[in-house]
């Protein structure tokens, strides 16, 4: 045992509180975890204060250890689509814990949840995985092990979990820390990464017409979710599967956060299955899991099966396809019927009004945009922004007081201005109201924010 003095939990009148507060779980947390947090933004960097720390969810609702409710829209970065301790998902999860937690052999709920996920989108086959980052990391090396070929072509701003090779220019954590590179990637290992400018179409022609041959993938968001939202312009993903199939590439279409997400089929259900294409391989998670860590890739069936058995690329798990986070993803997904989606939409729309009302009331110049019911907002430009240099061209100091503003007011934002806002099924009126009250304040703090002075 280490010889560090564990904090004693004191309310504030210096009596013994059983309950430690958010602040001295962060105390305590900053002495045994690298920032007091295990991902990077969940540490209030980018907003400052005391992150807070959670004990319970139910529905639409967070509460923290001081026992303060929020209004959650975050949504645990995507997963919660049905709210928070969903009963029907709790039952299925205490029933599969119950008849053992992991077998390391084959079990009917990864047969079952794989057999849902072919039956909403267009791959062939999937293998399931415990991360969105293992999941575009395996796809990455399938695609390679299948063209032959080593180079790999992504999009600034876009996210894709912390694979190496991908996080060149990444949104999200990355962009939030303003990390312009991560030190412990070897150069060599993003050589042969190209990195080009979203919805740029004359780039990516460009990069194909010099590497063509040498080009094994397209690896893209479905919609961009980690640069804040910044949606696919109408036919991007449809030129980016053309362009891959005649120069011999693949492209990867990374649902991680749209997937099941935007509609029942994910965010191809709003391009590639009206436009009649589909992306090679397309990597999922966040939802499928209903909160548990599982992900998965899938795609072609000629392509998954260069897979190990059946072919020469190695992929494995100890826990992957996992009894109990598979039965949480298969009964988030068979609840996921389109009613859910419809009530997602409309409250995320009504949400999204109410926004852009008390911004445009306090004077803030802003642009909201959204992919599905994934929404976020641009501060202090005019424009429709289109890439990462769009995203990173707006006023983020005008976040931060609007965050803590809401966040005093009982709603808990993303604590970022580049990640998204995610709204459940379980996001009604009362939760409704509880945003149309924080705004107006939130939206005055956001116009008042003074511009920082650059050295
Ligand atoms: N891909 C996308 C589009 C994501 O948004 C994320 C995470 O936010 C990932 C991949 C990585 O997923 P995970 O955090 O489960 O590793």
């Amino acid at each position: 045992m280490r010889g560090y003095a564990r904090p004693t939990p004191t309310s504030d009148n210096g009596r013994v509180n059983a309950s430690p507060s958010s602040q001295q779980w962060f105390d305590r947390a900053l002495v045994v975890s690298p920032g007091g947090v295990n991902s990077p933004v969940r540490a209030f960097r980018a907003v400052g204060g005391t992150p807070r720390f959670m004990v319970g969810g139910e529905g639409a609702w967070l509460t923290d250890a001081d026992g303060e409710r929020y209004l959650d829209l975050i949504g645990s970065w995507g997963p919660m689509l049905l709210g928070h301790a969903h009963p029907e998902v709790v039952a299925a999860v205490q029933a599969a814990a119950g008849h053992g937690t992991s077998f390391g052999t084959p079990s009917p709920p990864e047969v079952e949840l794989a057999e849902e996920i072919v039956a909403r989108t267009p791959v062939d086959q999937v293998r399931l995985v415990s991360s969105g980052t293992e999941a575009t990391m395996s796809a990455l090396r399938l695609a390679r092990g299948f063209t032959g070929r080593d180079m790999v072509v992504k999009f600034a701003g876009c996210y894709h979990g912390h694979v190496d090779a991908l996080l060149a220019q990444a949104g999200s954590g990355v962009v939030t820390l303003g990390l312009p590179e991560t030190p412990g990637v070897p150069a060599h290992v993003t050589a042969d990464t190209v990195v080009l400018p979203y919805n740029d179409r004359a780039a990516v022609e460009a990069a194909f017409a010099e590497l063509g041959p040498r080009i094994a993938c397209v690896i893209t968001e479905a919609a961009a979710g980690n640069m804040g939202v910044v949606p696919p312009e109408p036919g991007f993903n449809q030129f980016l599967s053309e362009t891959c199939r005649s120069h011999g590439a693949l492209l990867i279409s990374d649902e991680v956060m749209t997937g099941f997400r935007v509609t029942s089929s994910g965010h191809w259900g709003l391009d590639g299955a009206r436009e009649g294409w589909s992306p090679d391989l397309m990597t999922f998670g966040k939802v499928m899991g209903g909160g548990f860590p599982a992900a998965a890739f899938g795609g072609r069936g000629d392509v998954m099966a260069q897979l190990a058995p059946n072919g020469p690329v190695y992929q494995a798990g100890t826990l992957s396809g996992n009894p109990v986070a598979t039965t949480a993803g298969l009964t988030t997904l068979r609840l996921a019927d389109e009613d859910v989606y419809d009530r997602v939409d409309s409250w995320s729309g009504s949400a999204q009004s109410l926004v852009t009302e008390a911004l445009s009331q306090a004077g803030v110049p802003h642009v909201l945009q959204t992919a599905g019911s994934m929404f976020s907002v641009f501060w202090g430009v005019t424009e429709p922004v289109t890439d990462f240099a769009g995203a990173q061209a707006q006023e983020t100091w005008r976040f931060a007081p609007f965050f803590h503003a809401m966040l005093d007011a009982g709603v808990h934002l993303p604590p970022s201005a580049y990640e998204c806002w995610f709204v459940s099924a379980a996001h009604d009126d009362e939760a409704l109201s509880r945003m149309a009250a924080a705004l107006p304040e939130a939206a005055r703090a956001a116009a008042a924010a003074p511009e920082p002075t650059r050295t």
